[in-house]
């Protein structure tokens, strides 16, 4: 078979599964590892070379420098790229000063991949300290002329860089674009974006800071530094006056880039309950029924909807209706794991996608039961949790008796057990609810079999 790439790939805590498939479209032929955790990272590492590592931002949240580093020293001259849910995305440029390379917020599309892997790695090399400072014998000759480091700034072509890095990185230009103008820059001038949130920048010993600050549609968000060394750039009027220029266009990217990632947030998410919408849970559905048919691992989904909602709607006003809706929604996320997809997929109607984050423990087969209760214990015990939570909830929008009154009717299959593909699923599991749990009186759960189950403690 040709290959297309000769990427070697590690992947490492893709659990909501936001770039397999995008890596697979945008590198055909490429060698993809995929592992659940940093710890099956580093081991990977250790066995294998790998061009790229790309490595899920949350697990290392809370030591994020150390596990860089390391990342970053097994990754060799791969290229190290964090990625994650957009609230991640601070920490992940911050990483760009520790060896990372870039950064990718999920989900991610083929081509943001293939521009990504199109382009050189952009790591940020922090400015030298004083003590790395290059010696004086480097200086050029006595007679001889060097371009200063303030004219190549200001020859710079900044619309080219920030178009550039617009186009290869809507997820964050401004700081793809920062650190393309610091590989143009040489080592005694450095540019550096610091947050407002974020606190004052630490300026290393013998060098000097001008600073600018950012704003982002008219807010103040941050402070731009052009930090020089070891005196301050020659014409500080000059970098001032360049800095207040690349500073406007800066904001400028950032509100877009800000205004791009609200749009792909609405495009994936429910506006009135926060849980994710329709469209991305049949896209995350069809993902991981794909993934768990090469590793081989159940998908559980649950399809409830409330009860005689219509009537609530008729009798307290279509905006105690939608209070109800944002109050299930609530109660159902609390119930279940992180890495459970809760969605509302119509009116009233919600949907659960279960999975094992952990991966198979044992083969499975369609049709036959190994070593794992079908339905497993867990989603149904969800679903008792959440009706009793439902049961015990106080309503507001149903006025003082609102507690107890309102009722949740559920279906529920199993991928392989039940259904061997995406609509087989949907269908089993609404037809348990429709043709089960509804039918029989509600307030309920039926499996495919066609039982209420027992209920489990
Ligand atoms: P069942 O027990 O069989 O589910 O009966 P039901 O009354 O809940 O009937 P059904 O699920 O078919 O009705 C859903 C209702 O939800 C119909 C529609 O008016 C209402 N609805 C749909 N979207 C919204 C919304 O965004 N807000 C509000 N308040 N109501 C909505
Ligand atoms: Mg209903």
């Amino acid at each position: 078979m040709v290959r297309l790439t000769h990427e070697r790939v590690l992947l490492i805590g893709d659990v909501q599964l936001q770039l397999q498939s995008a890596l697979a479209e945008a590198l055909p032929g490429a060698h993809v590892t995929s592992v659940a955790t940093v710890f099956d990272g580093i081991a990977e590492l250790a066995t294998g070379s790998f061009t790229a590592v790309l490595a899920a931002a949350e697990p290392i949240e809370r030591r994020p420098e150390a596990a860089v580093r390391t990342l970053r020293e097994l990754a060799g001259d791969g290229r190290l790229v964090l990625f994650g849910h957009p609230t991640l995305e601070l920490l992940s440029q911050k990483m760009l000063q520790f060896g990372c390379d870039d950064y990718i917020i999920t989900p991610a599309g083929a081509a943001e991949l293939q521009q990504m892997f199109g382009r050189p790695p952009m790591r940020i090399s922090p400015p030298a300290t004083a003590d790395e400072a290059p010696a004086s014998d480097q200086e050029p000759a006595a007679g001889e002329t060097e371009a200063s480091p303030l004219d190549l700034l200001a020859s710079l072509p900044y619309a080219e860089i920030f178009l550039d890095a617009m186009l290869q990185n809507p997820h964050n230009a401004p700081a793809a674009a920062v650190s393309q103008i610091n590989e143009r820059l040489g080592s005694s001038l450095a540019m550096r974006y610091v947050r407002k949130k974020d606190g004052p920048i630490e300026i290393p010993q013998g060098w000097v800071a001008v600073s600018q600050t950012v704003r982002v549609s008219n807010e103040e968000a941050g402070t731009l530094h052009l930090l020089s060394e070891p005196e301050p750039a020659q014409d500080e009027a000059s970098a001032r006056h360049l800095l207040a220029q690349i500073a406007q266009l800066f904001g400028k990217v950032a509100s877009l880039q800000d205004r791009h990632n609200r749009l792909q947030k609405l495009a994936i998410t429910d506006e009135m309950t926060g849980l994710y919408n329709a469209r991305y849970f049949r896209h995350f559905l069809t993902r991981i029924i794909d993934r768990a048919k090469l590793m081989r691992f159940p998908v559980t989904l649950l399809l409830f909807d409330i009860d005689d909602f219509k009537k609530y709607n008729d009798l307290y006003g279509h905006g105690a209706g939608d209070e109800i809706l944002k109050q299930t929604a609530q109660l159902m996320r609390r119930c279940c794991r992180e890495h459970d997809l809760v969605a509302r997929i119509g009116g009233d109607e919600f949907a659960v996608v279960f999975w094992d984050k952990e991966g198979p423990r044992q083969p499975l087969e369609p049709g036959k039961q190994v070593g794992v209760s079908r339905p497993p214990q867990t989603p149904l015990q969800i679903f008792e949790r959440f009706k009793k939570l439902i049961a015990g909830s106080d309503f507001s929008g149903l006025g003082q008796s609102g507690r107890g009154r309102l009722s949740v009717s559920g279906g529920l299959a199993v991928f392989p057990y039940d259904a061997q593909d995406v609509d087989e699923l949907i269908k089993a599991a609404d037809d348990c609810l429709m043709f089960g749990a509804k039918q029989s009186g509600k307030n309920t759960i039926y499996l495919v079999d066609g039982d209420e189950p027992n209920t489990p403690p």
